[in-house]
């Protein structure tokens, strides 16, 4: 029987990201590539739901709007099977991806977080475009570099700098100079400041 892997499944406000302040339901999926020592989601604790159970779940909220996200969904071997009837019942669905899998056409808005602590692994780039780029800075030579590498390869409408969080701090300091640095000679910003507003509005 078709089973997900779910770490949580709940309703609240888009928090980050272009689509800031935006009413969706968050399905987070079990299991993760890549292990960012700054992580702040727990993508090994799950229950196992069938098909039907999460479609159940889904029909409870009131939002029309779904972000799947883990973890890393790209991972997810049935996903499509998921997304069919979500997309049949009119949901807008969004992704959260570290960008090292192919997203799923049936995705209407994606959002990647390439990976600065693993750059040799985006050596090859699966995913080519998007519709926003975050990365998580970090003071580092190669930083810059790997950004503009990213922006050459991945070809999205907007790109951001997120600032890191370790134990509650944000090296805000370090992500403002480093946008200064990937924004230098344009005439306009392409790289603009990503907050986590939620960890900031105690929202979920
Ligand atoms: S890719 Fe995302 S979910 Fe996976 S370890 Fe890194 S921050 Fe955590």
């Amino acid at each position: 029987m078709l089973e997900f892997r779910i770490v949580e499944i709940f309703e609240s406000l888009q928090g980050e990201g272009y689509n800031t302040g935006m009413p969706a339901i968050f399905i987070r999926l079990a299991g993760c590539n890549l292990n960012c020592c700054w992580c702040d989601t727990n993508f090994r604790q799950y229950t196992r739901f069938t098909l039907d159970q999460l479609l159940d779940k889904v029909k409870q909220y009131k939002s029309k709007n779904i972000i799947i996200t883990g973890g890393e969904p790209t991972l997810v071997k049935d996903l499509s099977k998921l997304l069919l009837p979500l997309k049949q019942a009119g949901y807008f669905i969004a992704i959260e991806s570290n960008g090292l899998g192919k997203v799923d056409a049936l995705i209407d808005y994606i959002a990647l977080s390439p990976k600065f602590c693993y750059q040799s692994r985006y050596q090859k780039i699966v995913q080519s475009i998007a519709n926003e780029v975050k990365i998580v800075a970090e003071n580092h030579p190669d930083f810059i570099s790997f950004c503009q590498y990213i922006e050459q390869n991945i070809q999205a409408k907007r790109y951001y700098l997120s600032p890191c969080e370790r134990n509650g701090e944000f090296n805000m300091h370090d992500t403002i100079i480093l946008l200064g640095q990937i924004n230098q000679n344009r005439i306009e910003n392409k790289w603009l400041l990503n907050i986590q507003t939620h960890k900031f509005a105690n929202i979920e």
